[in-house]
């Protein structure tokens, strides 16, 4: 049981003149699930080895409660370390990968033998411990990988992309299976992925990352609800942005008078709201009613995506597709922009 704290971090590679990471700052509470989200090339793997202590930092410092482990060895720091392509012995059993860090810490062999036994049933792979690695499927190894991290009881657990090579079944299934375990067995855990849409599920709170530097470090809801700004906005798939001027209660813009929820920022800015939060066919009883002409309309399955025009601004709108049915494109509508689901973004 371990509480993470990373403290202005920052890894500037020989030769480099910006950092790879700035400064990144995070508190990780004990047994926690953190994610750290962002764009390929942001720093996360960086992040991650310098936790683990594969890479030295260049300033700042990594904390497990309350210690420094700057000077700690990395096996000795009670991290284990997931990487996106598994790193299985090819010449060994899964058994005898699974057991592999128990042998190294001279764990007597029936004692091995009977974890092993336990965790490959917790990762749902109890008949398959004589198979070679390459005789099992990408899922598969995915789960042998993941059960040989977590037979040593780490005290933080790094997975970095550990999703990223499955397809997306197989990606729902290891996401529950990941998020089970580490909820059952209490390990303060961090999560690399790029894709936001996983973090939102696994993670308790989501540190997103861009460019090196941390934008926003929340409770997933807080990036939808609540963006700091309009990159980290559209990072979550936020499209909507129109530029204007608050008192606080109403935002005005080429789109008019708009009422705003309590608590909104005065002065110039961006309005944001999400495609999902815009009301089509709304009723004159609605809030902050606007007249939209259908540009497009892009079916997506279980969504159907309409393009909008008010005036001169274009927005972006998503529906579930039984109530958009008898919308053609080149139709007027009705449309409603609750003001609950109005966000204000500074200049
Ligand atoms: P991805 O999602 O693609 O794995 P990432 O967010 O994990 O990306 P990092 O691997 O941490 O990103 O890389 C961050 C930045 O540091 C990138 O610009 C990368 O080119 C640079 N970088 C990484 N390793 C080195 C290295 N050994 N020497 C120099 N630059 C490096």
């Amino acid at each position: 049981m371990t509480h993470v704290s990373i403290k202005e971090l920052t890894k500037i590679y020989p030769g480099s003149a910006e950092p790879a990471l700035d400064q990144l700052s995070l508190e990780i509470p004990t047994g926690e699930l953190t994610a750290l989200l962002g764009p390929s090339g942001c720093g996360k793997t960086t992040t991650m080895k310098m936790i683990a202590g594969l890479l030295a930092q260049t300033s700042g410092d990594v904390l497990f409660d309350d210690r420094s482990v700057l000077n700690d060895r990395p096996e000795h720091r009670g991290v284990v370390m997931v990487f996106q392509n598994y790193l299985l012995f090819p010449y060994m059993s899964v058994a005898d990968n699974v057991g592999f860090g128990l042998k190294m810490r001279k764990v007597p062999k029936p004692e091995i033998d009977r974890r092993v036994a336990e965790i490959l049933e917790l990762v749902k792979l109890p008949d398959l411990g004589s198979r070679r690695p390459s005789e099992l499927s990408g899922g598969q190894q995915q789960r042998v990988a993941l059960a040989r991290a977590l037979i040593v009881q780490p005290n933080v657990l790094l997975l970095d992309e550990p999703l990223s090579n499955l397809d997306a079944h197989l990606r729902f299934e290891m996401r529950d299976l990941i998020r089970g375990l580490q909820q059952e067995m209490g390990i303060t855990t961090i999560f690399v992925t790029h894709d936001q849409e996983e973090a939102v599920v696994l993670a308790d709170k989501v540190a997103l990352i861009l460019d090196g530097r941390l934008k926003q470090y929340e409770n997933a809801d807080v990036f939808y609800k609540r963006p700091i700004d309009e990159a980290t906005a559209r990072f979550f798939g936020g499209q909507n942005f129109v530029s204007g001027k608050s008192n606080g209660l109403v935002f005005e813009s080429a789109l008019g008078k708009l009422a705003l929820p309590e608590g909104a920022i005065s002065g110039s800015g961006k309005l944001t709201f999400r495609p999902e939060n815009i009301r089509i066919n709304a009723t004159k009883t609605d809030e902050n009613t606007l007249k939209a002409v259908v540009n497009e309309r892009i079916f997506l399955g279980t969504q159907t995506r309409l393009r909008l025009v008010v005036g001169d601004e274009k927005l972006d709108a998503i529906a579930n597709p039984n109530e958009v049915e008898n919308i053609s494109t080149g139709d007027s509508v009705n449309i409603s922009l609750p003001a609950s689901s109005l966000w204000v973004l500074p200049k």
